[in-house]
């Protein structure tokens, strides 16, 4: 018996992320003066809808459910 799984390619890679109405914005938690920019949402594109300029990091709608920290917000600096 043969019982080959052929997975479909169309729904391989790409994580079914909520996307955000176009228009929507957003801006750095680290840096307000920061404005996200929202991807389009594009089958060839598999990333996350937002990405941060400026801390060069992607955060889904999922990710701000939760507590959001750009992860190089210089806020750890120390001072000399
Ligand atoms: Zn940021």
């Amino acid at each position: 018996m043969n019982d080959f799984h052929i997975p479909d390619p169309s729904f391989k890679f790409r994580p079914d992320y909520k996307w955000p109405e176009p228009g929507n914005e957003r801006n750095c938690p680290a840096d307000p003066t920061v404005t996200w920019q929202l991807n389009e949402d594009n089958p060839a594109y598999f990333g996350k809808p937002w990405w941060c300029p400026k801390c060069q990091f992607q955060f889904s709608e999922e990710d701000l459910t939760q507590d959001v920290n750009c992860p190089n917000n210089g806020t750890a600096r120390k001072a000399p």
